[in-house]
């Protein structure tokens, strides 16, 4: 052990010298500095595990003498050396970084031997409590209380030299899901991966940390502006997006981040980390796998989120939603199809809310979870009571959001839903989104065959305007395509919706698929869809949606068999489906 004695008196320097050759401590290997300077030196050139220090140098008294080893160097246990008369001073400075000290004359050969390894002892724990402070011990990078204290220091400097400083937010898209999936071990493993890509994206000096769960921070110092942190944005969604090999697995992860820049958004550290947060949110919500600048206006955004989810809560708990249902129509027999059961709001604060805008909210917050179950109830009351009148039922469906597919007891809660309201299941379609079952996952594929077994139709809705990987339609059990209301409004406008509907319609039909168009609003519409073999239509042509009772009518032309129905009427104009 090299052990270095900073003392200016020479007998106090001897007298320690002697009482450790006493001991027989021959393990100990005593160097001396007489300065502050010498000391400071000596440490420079060589590795040392211990210094006793006086607080009386030429060059250096107190505090002072404790800071300057410090800084040289931090990890060296320290051991003061005080006179009678400053016994008090040394106990104070031990909570200045000194691990013990020692009173000069008094102690005996194994007083200041034990004291040696109790300093050296004390500084590795404290060194030990202060990693575990500042680092994440899942992937050894800093934490959130390391980062907010750079980030203040940061600031400090940034008012200082007017320099500007950039905070990137990172959130995993959908890490939950990979967690659930494949455990929390896989989930370990991507996390530190991430980490060490990371920390290859960034500059050197750039801090990296873990503010906990699936949620990294950057902190960018003297950057240019707000190109320089756009870059680096860039570069880390690059490099994230690369496939990742855990155990087996290739699994591909996005991120979505929030950038914030200082001084621009001159707020203190925490709300800057909050605003990073906002904006972080805001590339969520457009899409993912993005990075979106804060701005002042995310707040009031936020704070308008948050009394949306409030209010949904709220109208779950009073009842305050309803339904209504849009006829869909067989365009060749020229009868009601099915139906299409669509949520209703009206707050009694803000009016009516439309779906558009409270189901991402209701998804994100979790509260679909609930409505969805309501809403399948309330339509399968619908059913009951149509069918407790005697008439003819056609298939219902219900929109499904890919949250409540996800739930892994969708299937069965669907059924006993069914089952304690004796519907027959052939009578409820279940109207899925497109991005759902591109993931294409063994999970996803499951559910769609439970769904099966329990015998509901499975629809894909908003045909076409995902990624156009048809694969999954051969590999999935669907009975039905929704063409999406846009290519459906652009017949006559633009040659492309046209071309997409054909192809959608002739590939549906290849497959023994139905395909619905949806949104058919006027009669040339009709007359192009008719033309092209499109077997059913949805629309405000042939309804609105409208409370369940305004559907008797349409079931009971469909019991008697009427040739003068709402229905016919309209298509009496049309062509005739074939002809
Ligand atoms: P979607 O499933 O594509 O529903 C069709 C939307 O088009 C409905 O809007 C409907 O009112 C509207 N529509 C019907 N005919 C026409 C037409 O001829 N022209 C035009 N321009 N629009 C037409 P709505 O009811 O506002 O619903 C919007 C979206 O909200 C739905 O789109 C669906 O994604 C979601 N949504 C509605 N109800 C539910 C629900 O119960 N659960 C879930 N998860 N989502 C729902
Ligand atoms: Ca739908
Ligand atoms: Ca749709």
């Amino acid at each position: 052990m090299k052990l270095l004695l900073v003392e200016d008196d020479l007998s106090d320097a001897d007298f320690f010298a002697a009482s450790l050759r006493r001991q027989r401590a021959t393990d100990i290997d005593v160097s001396h500095a007489a300065t502050m300077a010498d000391a400071v030196t000596m440490l420079q050139a060589d590795n040392f595990d211990i210094v006793l220090l006086d607080l009386h140098l030429p060059d250096a008294t107190g505090l002072d003498c404790v800071d300057k080893i410090q800084t040289i160097a931090p990890n060296l246990p320290i051991v003061v050396l005080s006179g009678q008369d400053d016994e008090d001073f040394a106990v104070s400075i031990l909570n200045k970084g000194a691990q013990d000290y020692l009173v000069k004359w008094e102690g005996r050969g194994r007083t200041i031997v034990r004291s040696i390894r109790y300093a050296i002892e004390r500084k590795r724990s404290e060194l030990r409590l202060n990693y575990l402070a500042q680092y994440d011990p899942l992937t050894a990078i800093p934490n959130r209380q390391y980062f907010h204290d750079q980030l203040e220091r940061a600031a400090a400097r940034a008012r200082r030299d007017a320099s500007r400083i950039a905070l990137l937010f990172l959130d995993l898209d959908q890490f939950k899901v990979i967690n659930d999936t494949l455990g929390h071990a896989a989930g370990d493993r991507l996390l530190t991966e991430m980490a060490t890509r990371l920390n290859k994206a960034i500059r050197a000096g750039d801090v990296l940390a873990r503010l906990g769960g699936d949620e990294f921070a950057v902190l960018l110092e003297g950057i240019g502006g707000a190109r320089d942190a756009e870059a680096i944005a860039r570069s880390i969604l690059d490099i994230i997006a690369r496939p990742f090999q855990i155990e087996a697995r290739q699994i591909v992860v996005t991120t979505s981040i929030g950038i914030t820049l200082y001084p621009n958004d001159n707020s203190d550290p925490t709300t800057l980390l909050k605003n990073a947060d906002i904006a972080m949110y805001k590339a969520k919500e457009t899409g993912r796998n993005n990075f979106k600048f804060f701005t002042e206006s995310m707040h009031t955004d936020l704070i308008e989120y948050h009394q949306l989810e409030i209010d949904i809560k709220a109208a779950l708990d009073n009842e305050a939603f309803r339904i209504v249902y849009q006829p869909k129509v067989n365009l060749e027999s020229r009868q009601l199809q099915g139906i299409e059961a669509l949520l209703r709001w009206t707050c009694a604060e803000r009016g009516e809310i439309s779906p558009e805008q409270f189901i991402p909210v209701a998804e994100e917050s979790g509260h679909i979870i609930p409505l969805g179950y309501w809403t399948l109830q309330s339509v399968c009351r619908a059913i009951r009571d149509w069918h407790n009148s005697g008439l003819p039922i056609v298939p219902v469906s219900v929109n499904i959001s890919p949250r409540q597919f996800q739930q892994a007891d969708f299937p069965k809660r669907v059924g006993e839903i069914l089952h304690r309201y004796g519907i027959d299941p052939g009578w409820i379609e279940l109207e899925l989104t497109e991005g759902l079952l591109m993931e294409d996952t063994d999970a996803a594929r499951q559910c769609l065959h439970r769904l099966k077994n329990i015998g509901v139709r499975i629809s894909i809705d908003d045909f076409g305007t995902g990624h156009s990987c048809l694969n999954y339609l051969r590999r999935f059990p669907i009975d039905v395509l929704k063409i999406d209301k846009s290519f459906v409004s652009d017949i006559g406008i633009s040659e492309d919706s046209s071309i997409i509907i054909e192809a959608i319609i002739s590939l549906a039909r290849s497959l023994k698929i139905d395909t619905v168009a949806e949104g058919v609003e006027t009669q040339q519409q009709l007359e192009f869809l008719i033309e092209n073999g499109c077997p059913v239509a949805q629309g405000y042509l042939f309804g609105h949606p409208l409370p369940r009772d305004d559907m008797r009518p349409l079931l009971e032309e469909l019991g008697d068999g009427s040739e003068d129905s709402v229905i016919q009427r309209i298509l009496a104009t049309a062509p005739a489906a074939g002809a």
